[in-house]
């Protein structure tokens, strides 16, 4: 297991040290995407700012992708197999559930093409859709 998550780590040209690892592993066993607050206390003890400097070394490296989804707070979730360095192609929906507040990623749902008026030119897409997930509906 830990050499799976190492060679994971190394295909991203990321240096596996001890801490990243943990990071890792905790993102793996994950449903949904978590917000560094979570990863801080799923790893405690801990130090938050190399936490957070390993989320931003794995979002750098095409590990993870972050998802504003509203909540105040960034989560961050692992990638599909294809995310490069610097090149993200993450460009899916995500959902935000109002009833466990858990934000997931939905890889099979594209965001559509957006016609954007003359002039405008798009750097990022964020489409988060909010109401209940399967887990909550009755
Ligand atoms: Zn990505
Ligand atoms: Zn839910
Ligand atoms: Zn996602």
């Amino acid at each position: 297991m830990t050499e799976n998550i190492e060679a994971m780590l190394i295909r991203k040209d990321i240096n596996p040290t001890a801490m990243r690892l943990l990071v890792l592993d905790f993102l793996l066993k994950q449903s949904s995407a978590i917000s560094l607050t979570d990863l801080e206390k799923g790893l405690d003890p801990s130090d938050r700012i190399t936490l957070y400097r390993a989320l931003k070394k794995f979002e750098e490296k095409g590990l993870v992708h972050s998802i504003d989804d509203g909540s105040g707070a960034t989560k961050f979730a692992l990638c599909e197999n294809d995310c490069e360095a610097g090149h993200h192609h993450d460009l899916h929906v995500h959902f935000f559930c109002n009833t466990c507040r858990e934000t997931s990623c939905l890889p099979k749902h594209h965001i559509p093409q957006i016609a954007l008026p003359d002039g405008f030119k798009s750097e990022e897409v964020n489409l988060i859709v909010k109401g209940v997930c399967n887990k909550c509906v009755q």
